[in-house]
């Protein structure tokens, strides 16, 4: 059947990886990791054999922190650190820092898959409190500001801005002003403004949107860790981490530095956050607008005003339909349209390195499959 489809604009088959993480990079980005391999210009060797303590690396370390603080309009008052362990070990380093030793519960949303992950971990360190959860409802939309009963003496309130298996983004900040914001912004990192400033804690490791993995970034407001224990592994306690400017143990050169240069890329080439959301609505809309034209053909898994500009998800009227579909797809040249292996259906992420190219070859693929399989039924 891919025969007789329109021959798609040409695209590298690395520019048609939908996947859900890691994501797709700027290509800009792959080439100048390509030449550091060989040897970083402005130093002469291999990203791969620099010493962490080298001069060169902190001024990479220092560049980046402040990169991403300009970026988000943050300021001085959060610490940026790069961690590894992925977001998962902030599910437990949250809580270390911010529960332990606490009697009233921590509030946290269960809104989907990930944030499903972070509540077991979160209570084998203190008390929480499931605030809202959408499970009963098989996670399709999230909760209003309304639908929220939230404690005023809660240590703080943990959510997630992206749902990435689900395709469920928060468009506005969530909770009482009196009560610290801890949010797991793994796959929205970098990809809107916000109002950063609303929370004391962020985290996002680099994988989804801003580089490989191997590194979490993590903003902390320093007034948030007055209260922390002291009492604890070195390498978890964020003021540890925070007096080593990220450099406690051997970090993770290769991803930080990859990170540096999207965060360049960022700032340069696209022109900010503002820029970015411009070109990630714009590609969302495009596949939105493809899906709800046809809704007996591709049904949207989310409600409507809970849409993510960042993983578009959405299923065909059977299992075999979206076999077909996905099998079509990888000849065409397209690959991670599965959904997550937890839910099925299809899921195309739309990270901040995906062009909108890519998209519109998407949604001429998506055009043409419906209108092959329409046709055989009716013939
Ligand atoms: C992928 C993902 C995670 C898991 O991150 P790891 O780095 O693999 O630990 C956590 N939270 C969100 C929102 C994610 O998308």
């Amino acid at each position: 059947m891919i025969s007789d489809m329109k021959t798609l604009s040409a695209l590298h088959p690395n520019q048609l990886n939908f996947s859900g993480g890691p994501g797709v990079l700027p290509e800009v980005v792959l080439r100048q990791l390509q030449e550091s391999i060989i040897a970083v210009p402005e130093v002469g060797l291999s990203i791969l054999g620099i010493s962490h303590r080298s001069d060169w690396f902190a001024s990479v370390v220092n560049e980046l922190k402040d990169n991403i603080r300009r970026l988000m309009g943050l300021s001085d008052e959060y610490h940026v650190l790069f961690l590894q362990g992925g977001a998962t070990q902030q599910f437990s380093m949250v809580p270390m820092s911010l529960l332990a030793g606490k009697t009233q519960p921590a509030d946290y949303l269960h809104t989907g898959y990930w944030s499903g992950k972070s509540l077991p971990e979160a209570r084998r360190e203190g008390p929480i409190r499931v605030a809202w959860s959408g499970e009963s409802d098989g996670f399709r939309r999230l909760p209003d500001e309304h639908d929220l009963e939230l404690s005023e003496d809660a240590p703080y309130l943990h959510y997630i801005s992206n749902e990435t298996v689900e395709g469920l983004q928060f468009h506005q900040v969530m909770g009482l002003d009196g009560v610290p914001r801890v949010c797991d912004m793994s796959s929205d990192f970098l990809s809107r403004p916000f109002d950063f400033d609303r929370f004391s804690v962020i985290y996002a490791h680099a994988q989804k949107n801003i580089g490989p993995s191997g590194v979490t970034v993590v903003l902390v407001k320093d007034e948030i860790l007055h209260e922390a224990p002291t009492d604890m592994p070195g390498f978890l306690n964020y003021r540890t981490q925070i007096e080593a400017n990220s450099i406690y143990n051997t970090p993770p050169v290769f991803a930080i530095y990859s990170v540096l240069l999207v965060s360049r890329w960022l700032r340069d080439e696209i022109g900010g956050l503002e820029a970015m959301d411009c070109i990630n609505t714009a590609k969302a809309d495009l596949l939105y607008r493809e899906i709800d034209r046809n809704p007996e053909f591709y049904r949207a898994t989310v409600s409507s005003c809970n849409r993510s500009k960042m993983n578009v998800s959405f299923r065909l009227s059977s299992v075999e339909l979206e076999r077909d579909f996905l099998s079509a797809a990888r000849a065409g040249g397209f690959s991670g349209l599965d959904g997550h292996r937890s839910v099925g259906g299809i899921r195309a992420s739309l990270y901040n390195g995906m062009q909108i190219q890519a998209v519109e070859n998407l949604v001429d693929f998506m055009q043409d499959f419906q209108s092959h399989r329409t046709k055989n039924r009716a013939a």
